[in-house]
């Protein structure tokens, strides 16, 4: 009697992590509140960064979301530096584009310095990007890509970040775009959004093949 008990604790224990997974990557539970179809995608690029490379980023970017702007370059604060002024912090950035982000908008910071946040445990760690998953902004880095393949690497970490904006978290897909890097530079084997995080995406208004 014991043992079955045991057995149906455990089971209802079973059950309640597997709905509490799944409703993690619920593609209809999201709680987003800037899907594409009502959304302007802004494009803050800072200092440093090209204006043609902010332009491609600007191009692709209508392809899935037709409503983009580039806002004028600004400085990156220095209020958002590192605590020995060699990186800028990710997190700090994210909440310095939201102050500058009005309602119905979402904005990608582009940047060619390096950009740290706090993760695994260690306080300053090296990031090609970073997003609030959801939220309404987000940053990308081109210091951690290829030399030869930056552009088109900063647009899969520009999609992937613009994906946790939309409450997209994290896939365990090698070649999707929501792969997480975890330190390291994937973006040369991840060819398309898998098939969940696409229908995820599509029903939040993005435009994907
Ligand atoms: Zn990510
Ligand atoms: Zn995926």
């Amino acid at each position: 009697m014991k043992l079955l008990l045991k057995i149906y604790v455990f089971l209802i224990f079973v059950v309640a992590i597997i709905a509490g997974l799944s409703r993690n990557i619920s593609p209809s539970k999201t709680g987003n509140k800037y899907p594409l179809t009502s959304a302007i995608i802004s494009i803050q690029p800072f200092d440093g960064m090209a204006q043609k490379d902010v332009l491609y980023i600007q191009k692709k970017l209508q392809k899935i979301c037709p409503n983009t702007e580039i806002k004028a370059t600004i400085p990156l604060p220095s209020s958002c530096l590192n605590f020995n002024k060699t990186r800028y912090r990710a997190d700090s950035l994210l909440k310095f584009l939201n102050k500058k982000t009005p309602a119905g908008h979402l904005i990608i910071g582009l940047t060619n310095k390096d950009i740290s946040t706090t993760k695994n445990g260690i306080v300053d760690w090296g990031v090609m990007g970073l997003g609030y998953c959801p939220g309404q902004s987000c940053i990308a880095s081109t210091y951690r890509l290829s030399k030869t393949n930056t552009l088109n690497q900063l647009y899969k970490v520009a999609i992937h970040e613009l994906g946790h904006t939309q409450g997209l978290p994290h896939c365990p897909e090698k070649t999707c775009f929501m792969r997480d890097a975890k330190g390291k530079n994937p973006t040369d084997e991840e060819i398309e959004f898998c098939f969940n995080c696409k229908a995820f995406l599509i029903k939040n208004g993005w435009v994907l093949q």
